[in-house]
């Protein structure tokens, strides 16, 4: 497959599509596999056979191809959750002694994996506040500190970070850079170009695009870390079902498609919302009073339909009040499916070194594939609980 001067949407049609993984169908075939038989016994045991299911199959192959595509990486691999994703690169580089920095804005079980589990493995991990740009440098320990963990914008409060900038010194000493890239679905960011060693998304968002998978992508160009992640993910034993890798790589042939309607929509939600007298802030690097939009405007070409507002003082009653009362959107965890999700968010900010002052209640909207007045209806539905409660 040439990537050539084709674009995006071309190449994410036709990626990972060789007769020898499709069998001549448009599609490459589910091939569910633990054994995978070789024709004499000595093939069994030669240097780099492929024997066993557990390090993929033709379906798992199509899909990787595809993905490069994606954000232009020469290294792929596949896990079966977007968590694994942000740790699997994390495991890859740990050892006792290591020093991991990590932004403050980080989604909350990437978060306790650091806190918890790496913790046990004699490693330290220090949180940055997301806009500290260049200045990570002052927190490297020559030798110690092996990789900084971003993510941008921030899955819950929206914060972006100067990528190139710490990219740039981290590069300088030699310190790896991870950057969780699902807000942008892989499409409005590439990280990868402004430096970043390892690119991570969960596909279970909009990739996926229908609440029904959970997985994850470990993206690089960097071939010495992609081996030793693949030794990392050879050592967990971890896979992916093939049945999983045929339906993250269905959703992926529709994603740019999907995601300039959940960006319109997000968009011109988040404008009707900044207009509303309940609204203290809309948190969406998009709109030009942003803090984050020079920022955004710089390192992305895109937003999708995710974003936070914070509503002015109201009791918890009244928020619960307003959520209870949409009809459209459900109420639950992940976004980047077809229907719209709201959640509140207070309970779940865990900020140790730089909590945002927001001044009221902070909701989540993911907006999905609804016409966006009938969203906008719903949730003046939701303000008019929100007032009598
Ligand atoms: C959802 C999410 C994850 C975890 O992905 P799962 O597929 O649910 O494990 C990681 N990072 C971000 C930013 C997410 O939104």
């Amino acid at each position: 497959m040439t990537s050539g001067p084709r674009k995006l949407d071309t190449r994410l049609t036709h990626a990972g599509r060789d007769r020898k993984l499709t069998g001549g169908g448009v599609n490459p075939q589910i091939q569910r596999a633990s054994t995978v038989l070789v024709e004499s016994a000595e093939q069994l045991y030669a240097p780099g056979a492929w024997t066993y299911g557990r390090h993929g199959t033709a379906t798992h192959e199509a899909l990787k191809q595809a993905l490069c595509e994606l954000e232009d990486a020469s290294w792929c691999a596949v896990v079966s959750s977007g968590l694994l994703a942000c740790t699997v690169p994390i495991l890859a580089l740990a050892e006792p002694g290591a020093h991991f920095l990590v932004t403050d804005n980080a989604y909350g079980p990437t978060r306790r994996f650091f806190d918890r589990m790496l913790k046990r493995m004699g490693c330290e991990a220090e949180y940055f506040d997301p806009y500290i740009g260049a200045e990570v440098a002052a927190k490297f320990r020559t030798g110690a500190t092996k990789a900084i963990f971003l993510e941008s914008p921030g899955s819950m409060t929206f914060e972006i970070s100067d990528a190139p900038a710490i990219a740039a010194v981290a590069r300088a000493a030699g310190v790896k850079t991870i950057l969780d890239n699902t807000w942008a679905a892989g499409v409005y960011h590439r990280p990868l170009d402004l430096g970043i060693d390892i690119s991570v998304q969960s596909t279970s968002k909009y990739i996926g695009g229908g609440a029904d998978l959970l997985g994850g992508y470990i993206l690089t160009r960097d071939e010495a870390l992609g081996a030793r992640m693949k030794d990392t993910i050879a050592d967990l034993g971890l896979s992916v079902p093939a049945d999983d890798a045929y339906t993250v790589l269905r959703g992926l042939r529709s994603l740019t498609t999907r995601l300039q309607r959940h960006g319109a929509s997000g968009l011109d939600v988040a404008r009707w919302l900044e207009t509303r007298p309940e609204v203290l802030r809309v948190l969406h690097p998009a709109l030009e009073d942003d803090p984050n939009h020079a920022l955004w405007k710089r390192d992305f070409t895109g937003a999708s339909g995710l974003f936070g507002v914070v509503l002015k003082p109201a009791p918890t009653k009244a928020v619960h009040a307003f959520l209870d009362a949409l009809e459209l959107f459900g109420l639950g965890f992940s976004y980047g499916g077809f229907e719209s999700l709201a959640i509140h968010c207070d309970p779940q900010l865990k900020r140790t070194v730089s909590r945002p002052k927001l001044g009221g209640p902070l909701l989540r909207f993911s907006i999905g594939l609804e016409d966006s007045d009938d969203l906008k209806a719903d949730l003046a539905r939701g303000f008019a609980a929100l007032a009598s409660a």
